[in-house]
């Protein structure tokens, strides 16, 4: 599914002079690498504040916790999701209330959410699954208009691009009042262990993010918050500003194995290519398709005949997982039970040879 090793060794000399330089500054914990990579990534995304921490999940934790919700409030979360989204909601007491996907895109719109709203929503989590951003105009102005925070789950999406309808294009993961991010190996800007990070265009909620991440601390010893220890190290900063140069490269070459597919793939029945958001970028985390029919499992079992991997994201709805089933009354969506039934994804990196991608597309061609 991914090729870390070859993504690896094309950037070995880079890689392995910014590790040894950490190494060499014992600054093994916060520091100047984390310093410049948060820099960088402020840069990149055009966000006035970057706060890293230790992973996706505790950005996801650190952002709810700062702002301020009371247990049993109602959280507004997909339920075709990674489980972290959900997680973090009922870790805190807050009440996940799982809403229903778009059909062609599987992202969150500004419909479901508003039909989701109580009078006890303080908060939705649109997720940009896959890599491409949910619509996120028309969400912000719902948000605005019932005065709910929007916490971005950006995990799967840093670096695609939202155009608004006048025009203005932002990075997704700052559009809401805080963006998620995770930096898990395999994400599209991986690092070579855990890391995580919080954006935001706010100065006080920063600080307050910055504080949580930290104990609750801003005074070393002084503890104004309960808070969590949640940090990215100075090796995975250092790995992390090296690859992040090479970011909107990786984009490109994923873009185009999605073409290729796309292309080899455009005129089976039964078979999905997957939609795009027309005001959005995709940046490929996953290339997913939809298996019409109830074959999707016979494709998965032809396909590892033929040693091509595949994996399911997601085969259970959060309804469905038996962690959740105490924290909801919802027991069936249709287009998220739709998804989950039918959804495959293809290997999808930086490294895919045309070779490849003829020999996965011929398999998967040759099933219907
Ligand atoms: C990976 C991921 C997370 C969690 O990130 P970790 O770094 O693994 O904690 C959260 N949400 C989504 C949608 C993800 O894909």
């Amino acid at each position: 599914m991914v090729d870390l090793k070859t993504q690896y060794q094309q950037l070995k000399p880079e890689i392995d002079q910014a590790i040894q330089e950490v190494i060499d500054s014992t600054a093994f914990i916060g520091g100047p690498a984390v310093n410049r990579f948060k820099e960088s990534l402020q840069q990149y995304l055009g966000a006035k504040h970057v706060i890293p921490c230790a992973n996706g999940t505790d950005a996801l934790q650190i952002a709810l916790m700062a702002a301020g919700l009371q247990p049993g409030d109602e959280v507004i979360v997909p339920a075709f999701t990674y489980v972290a989204t959900a997680e973090v909601i009922a870790l805190l007491q807050l009440k996940p209330v799982m809403v229903d996907a778009d059909p062609h895109t599987f992202n969150l719109t500004a419909e479901i959410f508003e039909a989701a709203i109580t009078p006890r929503t303080p908060a939705v989590l649109p997720v940009h699954l896959f890599g491409q951003s949910c619509d996120m105009g028309p969400i912000m102005q719902v948000a605005e208009k019932h005065g709910i925070w929007v916490i971005e789950d950006n995990a799967q999406a840093i670096g695609a691009d939202y155009t608004y309808p006048d025009g203005r294009t932002v990075k997704t993961g700052t559009i809401g009042h805080i963006g998620c991010t995770s930096f898990y190996p395999s994400k599209n800007l991986g690092a070579y262990g855990d890391g995580g990070a919080m954006y935001t265009n706010d100065d006080a909620l920063a600080a307050k993010l910055h504080m949580i991440a930290n104990h609750g601390q801003v005074r070393r010893y002084y503890h104004d918050l309960v808070g969590c220890n949640s940090r990215l190290d100075g090796i995975q900063a250092a790995i992390l500003d090296v690859k992040l140069k090479h970011l909107d490269r990786y984009a490109a070459q994923r873009h185009q194995a999605a073409a290729y597919y796309d292309n080899a793939f455009a005129g089976i029945a039964g078979l999905r290519t997957p939609a795009r958001q027309h005001n959005s970028t995709h940046v490929f985390h996953q290339y997913t398709l939809l298996v019409d029919g109830g074959r999707r499992d016979a494709l998965a079992e032809y396909l590892q005949t033929k040693s091509i991997p595949t994996m399911i994201y997601y085969p259970l709805p959060l309804y469905d997982q038996e962690a959740f089933k105490p924290f909801t009354d919802i027991t069936f969506l249709p287009v998220t039970d739709h998804l989950c039934k039918g959804v495959i994804s293809l290997p999808m990196h930086t490294e895919l040879t045309e070779e490849q991608l003829a020999y996965i597309s011929d398999g998967v061609a040759s099933f219907f």
